[in-house]
């Protein structure tokens, strides 16, 4: 089940009688984000309101989509869950675990020996169980899933924290974790908080060297990382009209960044042409049948402050480009401030790569626009100072840049084309002579959070536009600004660059002539799959075992967390990658990246059992094995960043019984509570720093875990003082069934058993 036409027909037929429904038990005029929620209800009973960022609400997206690194553990889980195949059109995208080095061609090769036993088991897996295969080298999920699958007022999820992507063709698109995709693979209803909704109305027009990603560059400066956390970004207005589906994706894209449940845009005519572009006329002629459901209502739109909880006003007219870091992608400077900001804060003038590509930044539209800046240096006599990558989104859109020259023009700037995958974006990248130095990267990804890019802390890395990235990587220089500065060519001449140009789709359309699309069997009972015992990339998963019904006792504290934990901090990617289908090969690097609070060194904790210093995993082994239940304490926006659910799955099978913090990622917490573990938040927020690196801790009343009532919670002190703190929690009824159970996936075990 890949691609279904009927699917997309019997979704928009149920349109015109649940929004009618929804407006009238609402009560008003309906965004675009409730026209889509309330058409995806899981009883498809759209006579009840739901209240913004409180209701739980049970939902049936359309759709499945998995990476390679998360299809994993997603597969490993699903294969547990007892059913003879998906319920809805599912896909597998193998994207992540192809290293960037010499170039596409011997990446690939090597990839595919690397990571072959991988590969297999993600076909083999697919094959039996009804999933469409994306092979090695056809591309990134989500620019694959934009060309083949979105589709206007469509509901997906997908097992990475950017499926987002696919809002830019007016979906409900949202990066779960791999036990949510299980639920909704074996036919259950997949439950999601009612987000809130942030308007963003977009006047005025993108001209010059601005570009959508400064849209969100800009948007992501005002939000901050959290800024978006339980809500829907719906961009619309003008501006956002005048935009191609493309850019739309990439802003979607980086909603991720800011903590958003997801963004989306209103069908239009950037999404018709986009639609018929890339081969589906059919699904462009259904969604102008019912276009009046596939975005906000006009009064929604005239009237915003009425509709969302918070709108944002800008106008693309005065927008300039933006260039966001280093370190975090919320640190939003314009190109015009960029010079002044770098000397004041010593970083790197010196840009040694500008790298094109990832899901956010690797369309057609993206090349062509970039390449207009590559020609302009090869007649302008320029040569990039700093060296040059691009990886294509897809191939599809590398096919079509090669035909159409777009990336000739790169390779005759010396620039290496690395496979259609994700590459350096997820530290898949071999990078020649970097250890520890400190340098600047320019890159048109969404993520620069340390180490992300190349595995080197002291790498500043910021994320721009494509266009940006080709002028800065010509220039050599962070702070060059192509709209006023000038560069000296290979005679001495001072140029100036002129602002880019290009097609938002390929003239002669699209073409491809292998797209690595593999459909599954008609039949796969008999299909076998394998995974070897003494495999080191590949372990069949032991059920996580159930609550035992009584307070946690007599735990001990594995980290306090300080500053910012990411997914990435909580399991690094990177080399690691290799390990994401085996749960106990990975867990060596849970929590290494984490800064212990207590000497503020990365993977160093203290052994209450030994008083020694050790690394975390190897700490928490010694726990378990001991029997001693342990707890994890972070800060603020803890598990910010992507879907791997291995960043709670880790802590659970290395004894972690809950995870005390500050606040959390809403993709994080909810793969906490999938996997049996308790994801608690300080009711007092200063109550963190009365947590002490010696202590004991006791829950006093686990046994009375319910929706709503905080949870006591005793921390003895080495001198034996005790603090009792409260922690709250956002546990409903059935996901406490889930923690008593061991797992969600226990619980569906037991559902298809019956
Ligand atoms: Fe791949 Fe990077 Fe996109 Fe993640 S963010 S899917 S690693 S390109």
């Amino acid at each position: 089940m890949a691609f279904d036409i009927d699917m997309i027909k019997a979704v928009y037929a149920k349109f015109p009688s649940r929004i009618a429904a929804a407006r009238k038990a609402v009560g008003k005029p309906l965004t675009l984000s409730e026209k889509i929620l309330y058409s995806h209800l899981w009883d498809g009973d759209a006579n009840t309101a739901f209240e913004r960022g409180k209701s739980y609400v049970d939902f049936a997206p359309d759709r499945v989509a998995m990476q390679d690194a998360t299809a994993q553990m997603a597969l490993l889980q699903f294969m547990q869950a007892g059913k003879p195949t998906a319920a809805v059109p599912s896909t597998v995208h193998c994207d992540h675990l192809i290293l960037a080095k010499e170039g596409a061609k011997d990446d690939l090769r090597n990839s595919l020996t690397a990571s072959g036993e991988v590969f297999n088991f993600l076909e083999s897996v697919s094959n039996k169980y009804g999933i469409g295969f994306w092979k090695p080298g056809a591309g990134i999920i989500h620019q694959v899933v934009l060309e083949n699958y979105a589709f206007p007022g469509g509901m997906m999820i997908g097992t990475d924290s950017h499926t987002v992507n696919a809002g830019g063709l007016g979906m409900v698109a949202i990066g779960v974790g791999g036990a949510d995709a299980v639920d909704v693979m074996a036919g259950m209803p997949w439950e999601l908080k009612f987000p809130k909704l942030i308007g963003v109305h977009l006047t005025g027009k993108l001209n010059g060297w601005t570009a959508p990603k400064d849209v969100i560059l800009k948007v992501a400066g005002i939000l901050t990382v959290k800024g978006g956390t339980g809500a829907i970004v719906e961009y619309f207005g003008p501006g956002a009209k005048s935009m191609s589906a493309t850019g739309k994706g990439t802003i979607c894209n980086m909603g991720a960044e800011i903590g958003a449940t997801t963004s989306t845009f209103g069908y239009d005519e950037s999404m018709d042409r986009y639609l018929r572009a890339t081969d589906r006329a059919d699904v462009a002629d259904l969604a102008n049948e019912i276009k009046e459901h596939l975005t906000g209502d006009d009064e929604v739109y005239a009237n915003p402050q009425q509709y969302f909880d918070q709108v944002i006003e800008i106008n693309l007219d005065e927008l300039e480009p933006y260039i966001n870091g280093p370190f975090t992608p919320d640190r939003a400077t314009p190109v015009s401030k960029m010079k002044e900001e770098a000397e004041k804060n010593g970083w790197p003038m010196d840009v040694e790569w500008g790298l094109i590509g990832s899901c956010t930044n690797s369309s057609y539209e993206d090349l062509s626009r970039a390449s207009s800046i590559a020609q302009q240096a090869i007649d302008k006599n320029l040569k990039t100072k700093s060296e040059f990558g691009i990886n294509p989104g897809s191939e599809q859109v590398r096919y079509t840049a090669e035909r159409d020259g777009l990336l000739g023009i790169f390779e005759d700037l010396n620039a290496t084309i690395f496979t259609n995958a994700c590459g350096p974006c997820i530290g898949q990248w071999e990078r020649a002579g970097n250890n520890t130095r400190v340098n600047t990267i320019v890159h048109s990804f969404n993520r620069n959070f340390s180490k992300r890019a190349d595995g080197n802390p002291n790498t500043h890395a910021f994320v721009t536009s494509p266009e940006m990235v080709a002028a800065i990587a010509i220039s050599g220089n962070l702070g060059f600004n192509p709209l006023t500065d000038t560069l000296t060519n290979e005679k001495g001449e001072q140029v100036k660059l002129d602002p880019p140009v290009g097609s938002e789709l390929p003239a002669k359309g699209f073409a491809v002539e292998d797209n690595g699309y593999q459909a599954p069997a008609e039949n796969g009972s008999s299909v076998e799959v394998v995974v070897k015992p003494d495999s080191k990339r590949l372990q069949l998963l032991e059920p996580f075992a159930p609550w035992d019904g009584k307070n946690i006792t007599g735990a001990k504290l594995l980290i306090k967390a300080f500053g910012k934990c990411t997914t990435d901090h909580i399991s690094m990617a990177g080399p690691w990658l290799r390990f994401r289908g085996h749960l106990d090969n990975i867990s060596d690097n849970c929590l290494i990246g984490a800064v212990n609070a207590y000497n503020q060194s990365t993977n160093s904790v203290k052994n209450q059992l030994t008083g020694e210093y050790g690394p975390v995993p190897a700490t928490a082994r010694q726990y378990k094995a001991a029997g001693v239940p342990s707890i994890v304490v972070g800060d603020h926006n803890y598990g910010e960043g992507s879907s791997r659910e291995h960043a709670a799955m880790e802590p659970r099978h290395l004894g972690v019984k809950a995870v005390l913090v500050k606040s959390f990622a809403r993709i994080h917490e909810t793969n906490l509570k999938k996997q049996g573990m308790l994801g608690l938040t300080f009711a007092n927020e200063a109550d963190y720093d009365k947590v002490q690196e010696d202590d004991t801790i006791n829950f006093l009343d686990l046994v009375d875990f319910a929706p709503g009532k905080p949870l006591m919670i005793e921390f003895v002190h080495a001198d034996g003082s005790k603090d009792v703190i409260a922690a709250n929690h956002t546990y409903n009824e059935a996901q406490i069934g889930w923690f008593r159970a061991g797992s969600a996936l226990n619980l569906i075990k037991e559902e298809s058993k019956k």
